[in-house]
């Protein structure tokens, strides 16, 4: 047996951490050198590489979902779009959007090695629409698809390093949780970031000391998107000096960004008046234009609208939402698989009550959801009022079947004082 030294190592022999710098430190039976617990996950690391072995869980949960990628498999963008249909009422060009982007980013993944010198870059997408038309619904619902790993997160928690608010980094964390810490296939991922608008610039004159105009964090954001090797502290929150930090290579993963960008019509509109003059003041030209604005977004407006032009850059897929119309509303209250309605049946249904809502009782809804500019998020609200009486009384009632009618309908608003919201 070796013989024990007297003078113990106080530093890691193979990458120079001291006590301080390392959780715990190794001694080698001689005493004469130590490996600290970095070194030793390292070589860990190289251990099962060498042995063909996947690496993955280093001591943790196995994944929870298999990521295996291959051509076949995935599903085409075609299928995609027909899932999100499902889904989501509408929207047409920004499901067209997404789903090629995803099945673009799928063959980036699996592009063969050649010599040919053509790298499929990938392509980063921004949606823009109004608040409230599906841009987080598409993002969810996709996600459930996705054969790899797939956060959603929001920008508005985010500020530069320093200020109250969490690190751009921490955006990575999602992804690394969706995957069970799984760095390798953390590379692979899509972060959808929602309200990007929110940390569009402000104004035109920022204070230097401070970062209220929001174009720190735009900075912060661009090397994610460029493709960096980014520190991500495990448990999300604030840079810790205690803190084991884990490399993330954002190269490979696929960014899709959202947001409202209220008010962006206006400089869409400024945009396309000036163009106008050029033709002649042709007014119905100019009168069309203002229907549906948001479809002439452009990387020019979005620059307007406060993003730096280097952001734009790394988003080079720019799609939009349309505002829902009536019509739309409707749609949503009955058609896709998760609908108001059907969820409000099967909650009926449950105490063996037949529940029916009357066509005009729906339209009513979409009416009242339209007249106080609620949106699609106010049909649940609209329509919780107008069940929560029937849902407190049915279960110990007698009848077995309950009708929503429209008169109904109307009494329970009156009744709930949804007037006051006008
Ligand atoms: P945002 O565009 O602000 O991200 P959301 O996707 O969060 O909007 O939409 C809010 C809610 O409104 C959704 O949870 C969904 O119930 C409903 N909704 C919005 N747009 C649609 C749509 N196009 N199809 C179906 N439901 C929708």
């Amino acid at each position: 047996m070796a013989k024990k030294n007297t003078t113990t190592v106080h530093t890691c022999s193979f990458c120079g951490r001291d006590e301080t710098q390392a959780q715990f430190l190794i001694p080698t039976m001689d005493g004469k050198g130590a490996i600290c617990n970095f070194c030793i996950e390292q070589a860990y690391d190289i251990t099962k590489e060498y042995f063909g072995v996947s690496s993955k869980n280093k001591g943790q949960q196995p994944a929870k979902t298999d990521f295996k990628l291959d051509l076949v498999s995935v599903p085409k963008p075609k299928e995609i779009v027909a899932y999100l249909d499902n889904y989501v009422i509408g929207q047409d060009t920004a499901k067209k959007y997404l789903a090629v982007a995803v099945y673009n980013h799928y063959k980036r993944l699996l592009q063969p090695h050649t010599n040919d010198d053509v790298e499929i870059e990938k392509s980063n997408i921004i949606m823009v629409g109004p608040t409230g038309t599906g841009k987080t619904l598409l993002a969810k619902t996709i996600a459930r698809l996705l054969k790899v790993p797939f956060a959603i997160v929001d920008a508005t928690v985010l500020t530069e390093a320093g200020y109250v608010g969490e690190d751009i980094e921490s955006l990575l964390v999602r992804l690394l949780q969706a995957c069970d810490y799984n760095v390798e296939e953390a590379q692979r991922g899509i972060v959808f970031i929602d309200e990007i608008d929110k940390i569009a610039r402000k104004g035109d004159n920022p204070s230097i000391t401070r970062d209220v105009s929001g174009e720190g964090v735009q900075q912060g954001l661009l090397k994610l998107l460029e493709g960096s090797v980014v520190n991500v502290p495990p448990n999300g929150g604030r840079k810790h000096p205690e803190q084991k930090m884990i490399a993330v290579d954002t190269k490979n993963i696929l960014f899709i960004c959202g947001g409202a960008f209220e008010g962006i019509e206006r400089k869409i509109a400024q945009r396309l008046n000036t163009h106008v003059v050029g033709y002649g003041s042709n007014n119905t030209y100019r009168k069309l234009q203002r229907e549906n604005l948001i479809n002439y977004v452009t990387p020019q407006d979005l620059r307007s609208f406060g993003l730096i032009p280097e952001i734009i850059g790394r988003l080079p897929i720019l799609t939009n939402l349309e505002p829902l119309d009536r019509n739309a509303l409707r749609r949503i209250l009955t058609e896709p698989k998760n609908a108001i309605v059907k969820q409000y049946v099967k909650l009926f249904e449950m105490d063996n009550v037949k529940l029916v809502f009357n066509d005009d009782a729906l339209d009513l809804i979409v009416d009242k959801a339209i007249e106080y500019k609620l949106g699609a998020r106010g049909l649940r609200s609209l329509t919780e009022t107008i069940m929560i009486d029937a849902m407190y009384e049915e279960p110990s009632a007698e009848s077995k079947e309950f009708t929503v009618t429209k008169e109904y309908a109307i009494e329970k608003l009156s009744k709930a004082n949804f007037d006051a919201m006008k």
